[in-house]
């Protein structure tokens, strides 16, 4: 769930979701062993900031339908294609569809983009902290920071388990981003396993800074005592989980 609601902001600043849709999947790419990318191409082109989401909605033979969030992964501006990164979960309804039984030409039901509160929009000072699948919507933010020459602006820190984990593996390393790995590193990695710590944000936080928070519930919450421990104000951390749909 989103920490606030969705549409949260005033009216017309942000894109706001269409009608559902059909998008055909051109492309999947095996990020890790259990994340895929899927790049759709939309049948109505649908402008997005970086940190929104789209819904997927799958519907059996029988009727019954079951939707789920994805944030987009691809930098904003090229509304008629974007890229969603699913991290696949052992019994996931969704999940486990998109990647046992998706394939390239497939059409998925989509809707979006949604969420006016975990935005970027590519002009303001952020501190990003992302945990596991919670990359994906950062990426969003750093690829558009890359493209448009404003990595000044971003910085990113990465939370998961072990190198083979790790999303974006051959973009994401950088002088904007940090790589914490939690239980083991890659040989000679200079940080020795464990979790986040304040040692790991990037030097002392700019005061304008916007922090962005992105994981598990509880990733989230240690991310954020973190950020807030590091003199980040509570108002200036944005979060986003994506926790267990209940
Ligand atoms: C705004 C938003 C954006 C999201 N973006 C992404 C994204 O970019 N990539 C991505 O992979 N996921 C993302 N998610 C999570 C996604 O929406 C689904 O919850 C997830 O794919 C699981 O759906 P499922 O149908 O496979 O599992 P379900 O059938 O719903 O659940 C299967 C089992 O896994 C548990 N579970 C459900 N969701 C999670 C979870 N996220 N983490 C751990 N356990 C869980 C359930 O309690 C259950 O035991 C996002 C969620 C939100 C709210």
């Amino acid at each position: 769930m989103t920490e606030q609601l969705s549409d949260a902001g005033p009216p017309g600043s942000f894109p706001r979701p269409g009608k559902w849709q059909q998008a055909r999947v051109t492309e999947i790419r095996q990020e890790t062993p259990t994340a895929k990318t899927f790049r759709l191409a939309l049948s109505e082109p649908a402008p997005y900031l970086a940190g929104q989401h789209f819904l997927i909605r799958l519907t059996a033979p029988d009727g019954y339908r079951a939707q789920r969030s994805y944030s987009v992964a691809s930098a904003p501006g090229d509304s008629g294609e974007i890229e969603l990164t699913v991290e696949h979960l052992p019994d996931g309804e969704v999940s486990s569809f998109l990647h046992e039984v998706v394939m390239v030409g497939d059409e998925l039901e989509v809707r979006g983009p949604i969420g006016g509160w975990f935005v970027w929009r590519g002009d303001t000072p952020a501190v990003l902290i992302g945990g596991g699948s919670g990359i994906v919507p950062l990426m969003s933010m750093l690829r558009l920071a890359r493209r448009s020459g404003r990595q000044d602006l971003l910085r990113l820190v990465v939370s998961v388990r072990r190198p083979a984990e790790l999303y974006y593996a051959a973009e994401l390393p950088g002088p904007q981003t940090t790589i914490i790995y939690t239980r083991s590193t890659p040989p000679s990695w200079p940080r020795l396993a464990g979790r986040l710590s304040p040692a790991d944000l990037p030097g002392p936080l700019n005061p304008e800074a916007t922090g962005f928070v992105c994981g598990s519930s509880g990733f989230a919450d240690a991310a954020t005592t973190v950020l807030h421990g590091a003199g980040m104000p509570v108002e200036r951390i944005r979060i986003e989980r994506f926790g267990p749909t209940g």
